[in-house]
């Protein structure tokens, strides 16, 4: 017999309250109730994953939940806000209990590991498509905004970029993977794997973010790619950058196929190589989107004390805020590096 929209809920996405997790009223009436305290501001996030726009069909169901989660949290943490508590908007083509399981437990995977509640939903039968919202608590005055980034700020970067640009392009057989006979500290399915999990589950900056609030001058978090990104931090702020490329964070497993990438690649066309200085691996850094890493700009002051800020993820200098408008590339050696042709991703 088929399952009802509200034994579905109740099976799957009715889990217990905690007494201490600020909810009045949870699952199960018009709307949920929460506590904010007078000090805080509620921070609010949404985002929506489509099925065959934001991940392939065949996706884990219990990936696509942590991913839609963890692309909500990294919204609040660019804000240097607590995520709290979470509402899940399903749409399903059909209620098929094993997908059903496997995307429960890949969302309470990460929202139990993070503290957060499960407040509130809809489910509704059409195309595949996940939304969640995520609220939580920020002290008044003291949020990351993309505004307030000054002249002579360094700009930093938690983790490392491309990561989930290089696994999506070797899912899609975009690039080649460096052959093991040729790189002696290469093991291609452990890397695959690594950059796999960057793809599909990604680490959202929760930690970094509350570490840096009230430190930082400006922040974003990087899911278009990191010209996009930081550009808006440029917008907002009235203000240009000058970055190292050479100084892009990447992965042991990013630098390995980096690497392979030197040698002649003859099955990628050439009209998606540019010259030497633009090719293929600085695209995905620049460019690539999905790295849910944090971009924040820091004053002196708060470079100097970095080292005391427990961050929970190692942060990279890639360049300092500038006087003006624009955005400058260049090598370690100052030579100037041109931009890619690709700038981030955007739907319309
Ligand atoms: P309404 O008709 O008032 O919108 P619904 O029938 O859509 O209420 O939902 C009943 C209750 O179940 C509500 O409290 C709603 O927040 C919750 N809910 C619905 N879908 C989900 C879901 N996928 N996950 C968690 N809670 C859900
Ligand atoms: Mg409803």
């Amino acid at each position: 017999m088929p399952i009802s929209e509200f034994s579905l809920i109740a099976r799957y996405f009715t889990r217990p309250v905690s007494p201490s997790s600020g909810v009045a009223l949870g699952i199960g009436d018009d709307a949920a109730l929460v506590s904010v305290p007078p000090d805080q501001h509620l921070a609010i996030a949404i985002d929506t994953l489509v099925a065959g726009v934001h991940f392939a069909v065949q996706t884990p169901p219990g990936d696509i939940a942590y991913k839609a989660l963890a692309v909500n949290l990294s919204d609040l943490a660019a804000m240097g806000a607590t995520p709290c508590w979470l509402t899940l908007a399903l749409t399903l083509p059909s209620a098929d209990p094993a997908w059903l399981e496997a995307f429960a437990q890949g969302l309470f995977a990460l929202s139990e590991a993070q503290g957060l509640t499960l407040i509130g939903g809809d489910t509704t039968r059409g195309p595949l498509c996940v939304t969640v919202q995520v609220a939580g608590l920020v002290p008044v005055g003291e949020a990351l905004t993309r505004r307030g980034a000054c002249p002579g700020d360094g700009i930093y970067i938690t983790g490392t970029l491309g990561d989930a640009a290089l696994a999506l392009a070797q899912l899609q057989a975009r690039t080649r993977w460096p052959d093991p006979t040729a790189d002696a500290d290469s093991d291609a399915g452990s890397d695959e794997a690594a950059l796999r999990a960057r793809l599909h589950r990604p680490v959202a900056r929760v930690q970094a973010g509350r570490a840096l609030r009230g430190r930082a001058h400006a922040a974003i978090d990087i899911s278009d790619g990191l010209l996009a990104d930081l550009g808006h931090i440029l917008t907002a702020s009235g203000v240009g950058a000058s970055l190292d490329v050479d100084a892009l964070p990447r992965s042991a497993a990013f630098r390995r196929w980096e690497r392979a990438q030197v040698l002649p690649a003859p099955e990628i066309p050439a009209d998606t190589v540019g010259p030497a200085d633009t090719c293929l691996p600085l695209e995905l850094l620049l460019s690539g989107g999905d790295d849910y890493e944090l971009c924040l700009c820091l004053p002196p002051e708060a470079q100097t004390r970095l080292a005391q800020c427990d961050t929970g993820v190692a942060l990279t200098r890639i360049g300092v805020i500038e006087a003006g408008s624009g955005l400058h590339l260049h090598h370690a050696d100052g030579r100037a590096c041109p931009l890619p042709g690709h700038r981030g991703y955007t739907h319309f």
